[in-house]
């Protein structure tokens, strides 16, 4: 930590502190040890093996340098910033917070350590409970992640300008590079675009300071021929599942209609592939009424698509994300002419969810 309190209870920060003095944790008020030589910046920390519910992860010289470079960068563009505000209400201490002009509080956190899901999902929902808008930064450990299943997925995040997106910070140059629109289009890796900031940069052209509205992934469908959607997936032991489940429900995977192999761009919010969705949604399609409601047809969609979601923190509202992938089934499902509305409901094509003959 870069900040503590002093005896009279006043915040001293590392590089100011004085040795004779003794020092506090602000959040738990425990003793801690000023820590100032050549290798790390000057900070806090409290004893070794001590358990702080702010102070946790044990700090490397990256976080203590990027915290700084982040409240600086936001202070250059003339916002109030505070390093380790002690937020006692949430007993949580973001890195840097700013305040702007008739904005709820901005906390940002500059994650270097590993975190798992529910800490993150857990940090997340405290900032937002208590009215503040939080900021994900990622550190170098994340900098590879960035792929469907890296470990920077779960930082996903949506800004109505950049849409879905993950930052990366680097403090060697003061640098940060967004990930930007990040999209799955079914059997490719992730598709993404890269943009850099220099922390010169003013931060309004990197942080449009919008609320994040939810956007649209245009669909892109596309028939392909099975046979090579199938070499795409691999002669995998998924495939091979895959097929097994066809066997079960009385078909094969070269007996699908079009429609299940079909491709699209989605929000990058599913584990595996859309086809695996598909082909869930085929089996279900197949025990249904042919009439649904409106409603109906999207419970059933959800229920399939759940178990397939990737495990996400940071969007929100979760259900406003899901709803896209949703309405893009719901275009292709048109699209293949699967269902039809007619007056005041879905009609299902049985044709559509039949297997085709050999
Ligand atoms: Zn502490």
């Amino acid at each position: 930590m870069l900040i503590a309190e002093n005896h009279q209870q006043q915040l001293v920060r590392a590089e100011t502190a004085r040795r004779s003095q003794n020092y506090h944790c602000p959040q738990c008020h425990a003793p801690v040890i000023l820590k100032r030589g050549t290798t790390m910046i000057a900070h806090f920390a409290h004893q070794p093996s001590f358990d702080c519910a702010s102070f946790s992860e044990g700090e490397t010289a990256e976080h203590l340098q990027g915290k700084r470079q982040l409240a600086a960068w936001f202070a250059r563009s003339g916002y109030r910033v505070q390093l380790e505000a002690p937020l006692p209400a949430l007993h949580q201490r973001p890195d840097v917070l700013v305040f702007g002009v008739n904005q709820q509080p901005l906390a940002i956190e500059f994650q270097c350590a590993p975190l798992s899901v529910q800490r993150l999902a857990a940090r997340t929902t405290g900032y937002r409970e208590h009215g503040y808008r939080v900021w994900w930064l990622l550190g170098h450990p994340y900098a590879k992640g960035v792929t469907r299943h890296g470990k920077a997925i779960k930082f996903l995040q949506f800004a109505q300008n950049w849409g879905y997106y993950i930052p990366i910070w680097d403090v060697t140059c003061g640098r940060l590079t967004l990930h930007y629109q990040l999209a799955n289009v079914d059997f490719k890796p992730l598709r993404s675009r890269q943009i850099q900031f220099t922390s010169q940069v003013a931060v309004q052209r990197v942080w449009c300071w919008q609320p994040s509205a939810h956007v649209i992934v245009s669909p892109v469908t596309a028939n392909s021929e099975a046979a090579i959607m199938a070499g795409r997936l691999g002669a995998n032991h998924q495939l091979r599942q895959l097929q097994l489940e066809c066997y079960q429900h009385g078909g094969s995977l070269q007996q699908l209609p079009a429609w299940v192999w079909s491709t699209q761009v989605r929000p990058p919010l599913l584990r595996g592939s859309g086809f695996v969705w598909q082909l869930a949604i085929f089996f279900k399609l197949r025990r249904c009424p042919v009439r649904m409601s409106s409603s109906q047809l999207r419970t059933l969609l959800m229920t399939t698509l759940r178990p397939l979601l990737a495990a996400n923190a940071c969007l929100w509202p979760p259900a406003c994300h899901s709803d896209q992938l949703i309405d893009g089934v719901i275009k292709t499902l048109v699209a293949f002419d699967v269902i039809r509305w007619a007056t005041d409901s879905w009609q299902l094509r049985p044709v559509q969810v039949a297997w085709k003959k050999h």
